[in-house]
């Protein structure tokens, strides 16, 4: 009696903390809750040594599971046969109870082809006896199967045993099965949530969020990439977004980041990283931060803890995709020198070079080779930086023929690379993407700007052109915007007389400096550089421009916006009320500007601004034709500088005496009456010819040289403006009052072997 008192107090227990396993199995968030927690306490349950639950993967008919081996996580997989012990009770959906594993002849008696695997009893030194394998099944559908090994009492596992095994395994087999679908159900609601802020700010809603994520190319590349590129999602809203939805920061790439050391960085090699969309940052705190595309990702949560397991804690940042990569190439690849590891050749073999004619169709435009297609755009720009290339040409051709690259260096087009025509589509398209366009507009030509830091080791900006060619194709012309520093004004090739005018100028408290030329001639250069000089401290300089090309510390520079209506004109207008003492406006494209301009150097500013003209003396008919009161211009004008840009010869130019027909010529161009007066011997004249060298890329020239002509607003000036004169007349009198004009400042130029005779020919021809 006492006995059977016992026994059934011990089956209460037993039953108790049965209910408790069960109870905590329900309350289990996810699979690797229940595959490596929970399992270790109902092993406890059974008086078990270990214990191990699979899942049935029966698709692919295997068996899955996941064991923690000293700080690893490793998984068993066992194929659903009959073969082995788990995967016979999966196959035929019974209870398998053995004795003893090593017996051949008990698990004849089971299955004729039920062998035991000891391999892992070999490796391990653990000897497997008892083993009890139970399915789960929910609704008939295979769940896993549960495998208990060895009683710790060494008894076979009795009809007690697996009666509440079978328990269990209805109570799994629920549990697992609402996990599954709450995952196919939070599908639904997540995207909702994920994009919760896009929501609140009505950038998106559930109608845009449906459509999108029924988008074909969100399997390929992602909802947020989608949204972004096809819903004009802007990157910084994902980003907001993003970071609201994970609860962490979410970054864009900086190039001054500094790398982690390299015992850090070696742990995991660049190729991993690039497919696994994960790079280490920084340590703060003795906190490791790693940059992540999706900072909720708990498998490769885990599997860093591997990777760097003496950081106790880690914390995650997001970033997107295309930013992991540039950070992966700066910090292992330190940035430009191989920011897209490798020469334009190593890049382009990564191309696919498979004849899929698929390849070509626009869907895929940009597709799966993305990463190499960034690179590519990447490399492309990076090169034209660094060999001072000013435009970036890039033409598709209709047919099968390859995409040609040609950039414009000191002022000639070269041809860079081709490349296979079948990616004629997504070149332009990533470079869309890159300057915020509409990539599915290629009917319409389309301009844009590339803010290259973002995606690249480089701080530099990009202007964008699109233009819809025959064949359905687009170009794409990109201009290199000149960045950083201003020329030193030293530098600026002035002769000691325009150098010294020009001085004189930018020195006045008020007044008018103009620096004119047509596009491409460095007006902006020369005007940022001439500025410089006066840019202290006590000085409150204003610039408006379009672009910001060239910064200066000091300088309050701003960006005018003509399609919003914050024009020159406007920001001239603002600035008056923000109390200047110096005015750069970057071009008098109108009236209007050009007579705000006047009138703030008129009323004790001093102002700076360019103008599309050939000459100095054609920019005051000009500016006289365009209405400006000639009275107030008179008082204003300090000087007008005209420029040009001259390939420089390279040093591997060589010197000759020219013959006396060519010294004609030359005085013939230069004016015989100035030529006299400028006190030049005929005899003395040498000259130097372009020769070519690896240097200079066998061109003979290498850089460019200013040529310019100087006009100074004299008081003779000024009373010829009053006139409103002729420009042969004020051209007259500005040589008479030093001026040398354009194609004399250059022969002068070519006379030093600066540059040559052709070259002046051809940018001072009218
Ligand atoms: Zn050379």
């Amino acid at each position: 009696m006492q006995q059977e008192t016992n026994v059934l107090r011990q089956q209460l227990e037993y039953r108790k903390r049965l209910m408790d396993k069960i109870n905590e199995i329900h309350s289990a968030e996810n699979l690797n809750t229940i595959l490596i927690h929970i399992k270790d306490s109902i092993a406890g349950l059974f008086n078990a040594e270990r214990i191990t639950i699979y899942l049935a993967d029966t698709k692919r008919n295997l068996l899955i599971s996941k064991v923690k081996s000293g700080a690893e996580f490793q998984q068993i997989i066992v194929p659903i046969s009959d073969t082995s012990l788990a995967g016979s009770c999966a196959i035929t959906g019974t209870i398998i109870n053995i004795k003893n594993a090593y017996d051949i002849n008990e698990l004849k008696m089971v299955g004729s082809n039920l062998t035991f695997d000891d391999s892992w009893d070999k490796k391990s030194g653990f000897i497997t006896r008892q083993v009890l394998c139970v399915p789960m099944k929910f609704q008939k559908t295979l769940i896993g199967v549960i495998q208990i090994i060895n009683n710790k009492g060494d008894i076979p596992y009795d009809t007690t045993d697996i009666s509440y095994a079978l328990e269990l395994a209805t109570s799994l087999s629920i549990a697992i099965h609402n996990i599954y679908r709450l995952s196919l159900t939070t599908k639904v609601i997540r995207h909702k949530a994920r994009y919760n802020y896009l929501l609140d700010k009505n950038l998106v809603d559930d109608k845009l969020l449906e459509k999108a994520s029924t988008h074909p190319e969100v399997v390929k590349i992602g909802m947020d990439t989608v949204l972004m590129r096809e819903f004009g999602i802007s990157r910084d809203d994902m980003a907001k977004n993003l970071s609201f939805y994970f609860g962490v920061e979410f970054i864009g790439y900086d190039p001054t980041v500094p790398p982690l050391e390299d015992e850090l960085l070696n742990r995991v090699k660049p190729d991993r990283l690039n497919k696994e969309w994960w790079v280490p940052f920084k340590i703060e705190n003795s906190v490791l931060h790693i940059v992540m595309d999706d900072p909720a990702d708990l498998g490769r949560q885990d599997m860093l803890k591997f990777v760097y397991p003496e950081y106790k804690r880690i914390s995650f940042i997001g970033a997107f995709r295309d930013d992991i990569l540039n950070y992966i190439n700066l910090f292992y690849y330190h940035g430009a020198s191989s920011a897209s590891s490798g020469s334009i050749d190593d890049i382009l073999n990564k191309l696919d070079s498979s004849e899929d004619p698929e390849v070509e169709s626009e869907s895929q435009r940009v597709s799966e080779q993305d990463s190499v297609i960034v690179q590519l755009v990447n490399k492309i720009i990076i090169d034209a930086v660094n060999n001072k290339v000013s435009d970036i040409h890039i033409e598709p051709f209709p047919g099968k023929e390859d995409v040609q690259v040609r950039m414009r260096v000191d002022g000639r087009c070269k041809i860079y690379q081709k490349i296979p025509y079948r990616y004629k589509y997504a070149i332009p398209s990533r470079i869309k993407i890159m300057s915020n366009l509409d990539i599915s507009e290629r009917r319409k030509p389309q301009d844009g700007k590339i803010d290259f830091k973002k995606f690249g080791p480089l701080n530099i900006e990009l202007r964008v052109a699109t233009v819809p060619t025959a064949g359905q194709l687009e170009d794409v012309v990109l201009r290199v915007l000149a960045s950083g520093e201003p020329i030193p004004y030293d530098k600026l090739g002035l002769t000691d007389r325009n150098s010294r005018v020009l001085d004189a100028c930018v020195k006045q408290p008020y007044g008018l400096v103009l620096v004119v030329g047509p596009t491409g001639s460095g007006k902006t250069t020369t005007l940022h550089s001439a500025i410089s000089v006066i840019n202290t401290v006590d000085t409150k300089i204003w610039t408006a421009e379009d672009p910001v090309e060239i910064t200066q510390r000091g300088l309050r520079q701003v960006q005018v916006h003509p399609k919003i209506g914050f024009t020159f004109a406007a920001a001239l207008r603002s600035f008056l009320r923000a109390d200047p003492d110096v005015i750069m406006v970057g071009e008098m494209r109108d009236q209007e500007t050009a007579e705000i301009a006047v009138e703030c150097s008129l009323t004790g500013h001093l102002v700076f601004s360019t103008l599309h003209t050939n000459s100095a003396p054609e920019t005051i008919t000009r500016l006289l034709d365009m209405e400006l009161d000639p009275f107030s211009f008179s008082d204003a004008i300090l000087c007008i500088l005209a420029q040009r840009l001259a390939r420089r010869l390279c040093s591997c130019k060589e010197e000759y005496i020219p013959s006396q027909s060519e010294i004609d010529e030359i005085i013939l161009e230069y004016g015989e009456e100035h030529f006299a007066k400028a006190g030049i011997v005929a005899a003395d004249i040498k000259l130097y010819r372009s020769v070519g060298c690896p240097k200079c890329g066998d061109t003979g020239y290498k850089g460019r040289l200013g040529l310019h002509e100087l006009l100074e607003g004299t008081d003779a000036i000024k009373s010829l403006v009053k006139r409103k004169s002729e420009v042969e007349f004020i051209r007259k009198q500005a040589i008479e009052d030093g001026m040398t004009t354009l194609k004399q400042d250059g022969i002068l130029k070519c006379f030093q072997g600066l540059t040559d005779l052709k070259e002046v020919r051809k940018v001072c021809i009218k």
